[in-house]
């Protein structure tokens, strides 16, 4: 397994890491056999988050008799001081840790989300004062626009950014990784296959070792799953990333067409309806098979689907002409709690 510095951390990192997503969904023998497992063959990052559940206990227990060997990351979707001290305090109990190397805040969505977090009284402070108590190790951060992560760079001193970095968004993130390494920050590249989207995970896999980020968390619902991402990383993955390009569109059938980056060029749209977080639902209803909890969510969405007048502005607006309509007449109908979603059952579940 490749070691990589990870920026000006200090801290040496597996470039293949696991993500937390799948341990939520699973049992805590599954989870252990996992990572356990991924630890003996040189696995050493384990990075989650207080938004997947139970993952934190799951990590935290595994890596108990080898604390010391790992490198613990999560975050917080809390936007405020008061409550990300909460979070923190939470994980630590969780992870059963005196400290966590890494916390982030958790998809800044964008640079409005960014200025919350970061004005008096927003979750950045409270990481720093526990980065400077010492519970924390390094403070990061995690975002799906370049302009979002610059920003935060150029106003506070984070120290990892977490950041998709694949195939589908290579266009519009060139040049971010060598920025950001210039800056001496660690880069983790998160989604590598792509929301489950890549039709060939290893493909997938293979482009992001070829872009060279410090290290890649892959989500692993299985240790035939995790075989398979090691045997990539054993295979090199150093690869230009552009060259397996065409091999990988080719592969796709056009289907990361329907992912939707947040970017948010669709908004407002007239009726009110939450676009990016209504299509976020289905996908994580549809390729992660979170039925219960996308059906949840939906539940509390306000307006719903049903609002949507099909009048095509969202569509137009779309940098990445992503058939919206198309998915929320999907949608619809699945996130309603009445329909057995046992047709997908079958359907197989892809790493993150
Ligand atoms: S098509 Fe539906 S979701 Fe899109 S802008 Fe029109 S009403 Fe909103
Ligand atoms: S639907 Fe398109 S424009 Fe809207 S957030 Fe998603 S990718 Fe961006």
């Amino acid at each position: 397994m490749k070691l990589n510095k990870l920026g000006n951390t200090g801290l040496e990192v597996s470039r293949l890491g696991l993500g937390g997503i799948p341990f939520q969904y699973i049992s805590h023998k599954e989870s252990n056999e996992i990572i356990q497992a991924a630890h003996a063959r040189g696995v050493n990052l384990f990075y989650t988050s207080r938004m997947y559940r139970d993952s934190e206990n799951k990590i935290g227990l595994a890596v108990k008799d080898f604390r010391d060997k790992v490198v613990l990351g999560t975050s917080t979707h809390k936007r405020k001081k008061v409550d990300g001290r909460r979070d923190i305090e939470q994980s630590l109990r969780n992870f059963g840790a005196d400290f966590i190397d890494i916390y982030s805040l958790h998809n800044v969505l964008t640079l409005k989300v960014l200025r919350e977090i970061m004005s008096p009284g927003g979750a950045y402070q409270e990481l720093e004062e526990m980065r400077n108590a010492g519970y924390i190790r390094h403070v990061g951060i995690s975002a799906h626009q370049p302009e979002t992560i610059l920003k935060a760079l150029e106003i506070a001193a984070f120290d990892v950014v977490e950041f998709p970095l694949n195939f589908v968004d290579r266009e519009a993130t060139a040049g971010l990784l060598e920025e950001v390494r210039s800056l001496g920050v660690g880069f983790v590249s998160i989604k590598p296959m792509v929301f489950g989207y890549a039709a060939s995970a290893s493909l997938a896999l293979r482009y992001v070792f070829g872009a060279g980020p410090d290290a890649t968390v892959v989500g692993t619902y299985n240790t035939d799953e995790l075989d398979e991402n090691l045997a990539v990383e054993a295979a090199g993955g150093d690869a230009a990333g552009e060259e397996i390009v065409d091999v990988i569109a080719a592969s796709e059938r056009g289907c990361y067409k329907v992912f939707c980056r947040r970017c948010e060029t669709c908004v407002p749209c007239p009726k009110g309806i939450d676009i990016k977080k209504a299509l976020r639902l289905y996908e994580y209803f549809d390729r992660y098979h979170s039925w219960e909890w996308a059906r949840e969510q939906y539940a509390a969405l306000s307006p719903r689907l049903s609002a949507c007048d099909n009048c095509g502005l969202c569509e137009r607006e779309c940098s990445y002409h992503i058939p919206i309509k198309r998915q929320f007449s999907l949608a619809r109908v699945d996130l309603l709690p009445r329909r057995s979603p046992r047709r997908l059952i079958q359907k197989k579940i892809i790493g993150s």
